[in-house]
């Protein structure tokens, strides 16, 4: 497989050109090539298969030949030493639960793919680099736990004082060894301003090798697309093709989802669920894409009001809005209503779920509310544990989330972080003495 920007002058590269580079040349989002046929590989799999397997064989299909089978194989064992669940909420809904990796929120499952993608390159190449992250919470943290530990690369993370949450701010700074958390006295505005100009100075970049690991590289997007095959394979052959319900905010999760029903995996609707950052299924509606300023909102992982990864859904149809509103629906969920779901499913299963995942629950219960006849499951992304959101959780069902051993353990150990002011001269001067 290959990859290119989306503009006219998109030349080809390989993956390994398109995980270093981030952005294509001309400042678009990379995209696959190709579009392979892997229904035969998909039918192969089956209830018993563990995702491991299904994720090495997939990417060995789409990497090849640039990568091995065996390459492959140990990359997603390298990636993903956990599994997602597939746990029935009732009769009609299953939450596929893919917050059970080190950082326990989905962005694990992108994170380390890339790390290990990277890791894998850089060996053969005998080069280091640095990774630049700028966070607000949450993806700092995968990113940063993704690289822990690994040979060649550095992380430097910015991220604001005094302005994430003290699980968040454990989980950035108490990895140690290459991973550097800088507590920046400003505001995410001000890390990400710092670490833009940091990747502009050429010089800088060059000598410490600076590489970014945001969110639409496509080393993160394309394992996304690995869940929803094992899903899918997880139910057996019988019946009619499952339906997946996204909660929604940059829509990397969704679009890589529609990537594997463009390979051949079936699945009748795609439901893409935002709060109230409305902008896609708006447009899914009247066929116009209009990108307005986010509004704050209790699932904030979602509150994105231009989401970067809608040019590359849209692609996928060939630009043809008619074609993607036959295969995906959009609906959106107030706060008020993101509450209620997570005290009504609490009350009537004893399950506990994010905001995040509440969003998804709710609009896949309208849909199949609206849609009597269908018969099809729904398969609802649960995209973090709750504990991540402890005081929605309390609000909504009146006690605290249990906490998982992974978040309990970061609370406990020593914060390491050096505090700087929110100055280019201040970032420049701690990477300077790195080098
Ligand atoms: C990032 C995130 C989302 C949104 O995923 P996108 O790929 O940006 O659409 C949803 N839920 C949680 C918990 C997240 O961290």
């Amino acid at each position: 497989m290959t990859f290119a920007g989306g503009g006219p002058s998109g030349v080809p590269v390989s993956f390994r050109d398109a995980l270093f580079a981030g952005l294509a040349p001309d400042g678009t989002l990379f995209r696959p090539v190709e579009t392979p046929d892997l229904s035969r590989l998909f039918a192969s799999f089956g209830p018993r298969t563990s995702f491991v397997d299904a994720a090495a064989q997939t990417l060995a299909a789409l990497l090849a030949p640039q990568l091995s089978a065996a390459e492959a194989r140990g990359l997603a064992d390298r990636a993903f030493p956990f599994s997602p669940v597939l746990r029935p909420l009732d009769g009609r809904i299953l939450l596929l639960e893919l917050f059970h990796g080190p950082t326990c929120a989905f962005k694990d499952f992108g994170a380390r793919f890339l790390a290990a993608s990277m890791e894998h390159f850089l060996s053969k190449e005998n080069r280091r680099i640095t990774i630049l992250v700028a966070t607000s919470g949450d993806t700092g943290s995968a990113v940063a736990h993704a690289f822990h530990g690994m040979d060649g690369i550095r992380v430097v993370i910015l991220y604001p004082a005094g302005r994430v949450s003290l699980l968040q701010e454990k989980q950035l700074t108490t990895l140690g060894g290459n991973v550097h958390a800088l507590e920046v006295e400003g505001s995410f505005d001000d890390c990400q301003r710092m670490a833009k100009e940091a990747f502009r100075d050429a010089s800088l970049r060059d000598r410490l090798s600076l590489t970014s690991a945001n969110s639409i590289n496509i080393g993160r997007l394309l394992p996304q697309s690995l869940y929803y095959i094992w899903a899918a394979a997880r139910r057996g052959a019988e019946g009619t093709p499952p339906s997946f319900c996204v909660p929604s905010g940059n829509f990397g999760n969704l679009t890589a989802g529609v990537y594997a029903w463009a390979w051949g995996l079936p699945v009748r609707t795609f439901l893409a669920a935002t709060n109230d950052n409305d902008v896609v299924p708006a447009c899914l509606k009247d066929g116009v894409f209009r990108p307005r300023p986010s509004v704050a909102t209790l699932s904030n992982a979602m509150d994105v009001g231009n989401p970067s990864n809608f040019e590359r859904l849209l692609a996928l149809f060939g630009g043809d809005y008619a074609r993607m509103g036959a295969l995906l629906s959009g609906d959106a969920v107030s706060d008020a209503e993101t509450l209620e779901e997570m005290r009504s499913t609490h009350e009537a299963t004893g399950i506990v779920v994010d905001p995040h995942t509440a969003v998804g629950i709710r609009a896949a219960r309208r849909f199949l509310a609206k849609h009597p006849e269908r018969s099809d499951a729904f398969v609802v992304l649960s995209t973090a544990h709750p504990a991540k959101f402890t005081q929605t959780v309390e609000r909504a069902v009146g006690k605290a989330p249990g906490l998982p051993e992974a978040l309990r353990r970061a609370l406990d150990l020593p914060k390491r972080s050096v505090r700087i002011p929110p100055r280019m001269a201040a970032l420049a001067e701690f990477l300077e003495g790195m080098a």
